[in-house]
């Protein structure tokens, strides 16, 4: 089979850059080990255990791929407030979107919802859909590539777009290199019901262990649930694993301090390994990585797929212009328009969020007193912090035409 484009990972990323580039004319191939059809979808289902808390630049552009009204239809919180404290002492600080006149932080939304939604619209379209089709192998020749998939079928396509996740097959056989180290840090995932409602407030307590984030989940109304990440040090890890439900509640309830109540109910847990890892380079001849396969960062600030979905949306615009000029879209001038464009940008997330991680680890008590009187201070100053809401938001830097409003 040939193509112009082919698209390997049809996840959020994948999928979202196949929408983008559905109506271009190119032939463009989306492959996937799963299936791409949307999954049926019951609104009183307990929650998926994976969550994003998607920015506002994420909201536009799936706006503007028409994935958004899939996603409301399905299910979806908004929220409107976030409070940050430092378990170990007495900093706290708080944000809201009515600081920079907006009414919504952000979303979170389960991924197989967002996933759902966009894979919607790439049904019945242009996009040439190969579910169940595992990626073995890769071979660059002289007309591009040849991705040979499990059943034994050829693909060929110039240009090979990797969106296939952080443990990337197509990175590995292209030989891109990563920069990657462990944070010792595994994280726990899944949903709580609370005695009390969220409020719309996205929660992260930052332990002596790692942080834990309660995010506000909203299942026909009822407003008592949350998604949790609680990332700590394996050992930890593997002993919350062992609990009993009962005593789960109760330890997270303590480590929460119990600011919604009670942890009433808890759904099953996830437990997962958390590494950063970085691609030194996003393009390599007739090859560009996106989303996870690029790059992973800590959970602790909820980034990872709204970076993924920027890397898509320059991607697909770049490709787009170099199309519209008649110019080879495998083109080194062209993929490297990419990458100066992301990889900036997604760096300095990245070393922002290393950078918290570690403050946060530090035991000493002079870092534990700055951190503190930091965020005290922080709190107060109304300038700093709508830079951290518009940081939150999304909406600075180079943004691509699609994830704007
Ligand atoms: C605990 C936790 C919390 C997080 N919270 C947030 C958050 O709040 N906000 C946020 O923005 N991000 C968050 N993230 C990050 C976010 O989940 C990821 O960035 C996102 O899921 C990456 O999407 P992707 O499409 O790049 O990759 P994936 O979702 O991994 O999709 C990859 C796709 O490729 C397919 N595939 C893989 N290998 C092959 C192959 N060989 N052949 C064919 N297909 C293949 C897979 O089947 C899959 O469909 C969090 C991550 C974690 C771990």
């Amino acid at each position: 089979m040939q193509a112009d484009i082919i698209i390997v990972g049809a996840g959020m990323v994948g999928s979202a850059m196949a929408l983008a580039l559905k109506d271009s004319g190119l032939d463009i191939l989306l492959v996937d080990g799963a299936p791409v059809q949307p999954r049926p979808f019951d609104p009183a289902a307990p929650f998926e255990p994976r969550v994003s808390a998607l920015s506002t630049a994420s909201r536009n552009l799936l706006e503007n791929l028409g994935a958004w009204p899939g996603i409301r239809a399905r299910r979806c919180s908004p929220y409107a407030h976030m409070q940050v404290w430092d378990g170990s002492g007495t900093g706290q600080i708080g944000f809201s979107a009515a600081s920079v006149h907006a009414e919504v932080l952000g979303h979170i939304v389960e991924n197989r919802v967002v996933q759902d939604a966009l894979l919607e619209g790439l049904q019945d379209g242009p996009v040439r859909l190969l579910g169940e089709s595992r990626v073995e192998r890769l071979e660059r020749g002289a007309s591009g590539w040849r991705v040979t998939l499990a059943d034994g079928r050829e693909l060929q396509a110039p240009l090979l777009v990797a969106a296939d996740g952080a443990n990337s097959a197509v990175r590995r056989m292209a030989g891109c290199e990563t920069r990657e180290w462990d944070y010792f840090h595994h994280a726990i995932v899944t949903s709580v019901r609370c005695e009390q409602e969220h409020g719309l407030t996205a929660w992260q307590r930052f332990t002596d262990d790692g942080p834990l984030a309660f995010l506000p989940l909203d299942r026909q109304g009822d407003r008592h649930w949350c998604s949790i990440v609680w990332s700590c040090t394996p050992a930890e890890a593997e002993r919350l694993m062992r609990l009993d439900d009962e005593a789960f509640r109760a330890a997270l309830g303590r480590a929460f301090e119990h600011r919604l109540g009670e942890v009433l109910e808890v759904d099953p847990r996830l437990c997962i390994p958390l590494r950063q890892r970085h691609a030194k380079r996003y393009v390599a001849p007739g090859l560009a990585l996106i989303g996870d396969a690029a790059h992973v960062i800590h959970p602790l600030a909820g980034q990872g797929v709204n970076l993924g979905f920027l890397d898509a949306g320059v991607l697909a615009e770049e490709l787009l212009k170099a199309h519209g000029r008649g110019e080879p879209l495998h083109s080194e001038r062209v993929l490297a328009r990419f990458e100066r464009r992301r990889m900036p940008n997604n760096l300095t997330m990245m070393a922002a969020m290393e950078g918290f991680e570690r403050l946060f680890q530090a035991d000493l008590p002079a870092v534990r007193w700055l951190r503190n009187a930091g965020l005290r201070l922080a709190d107060r100053h109304h300038l700093l912090k709508s830079l951290f809401v518009r940081q939150a938001l999304g909406l600075d830097g180079d943004l691509p035409a699609l994830a704007r409003a």
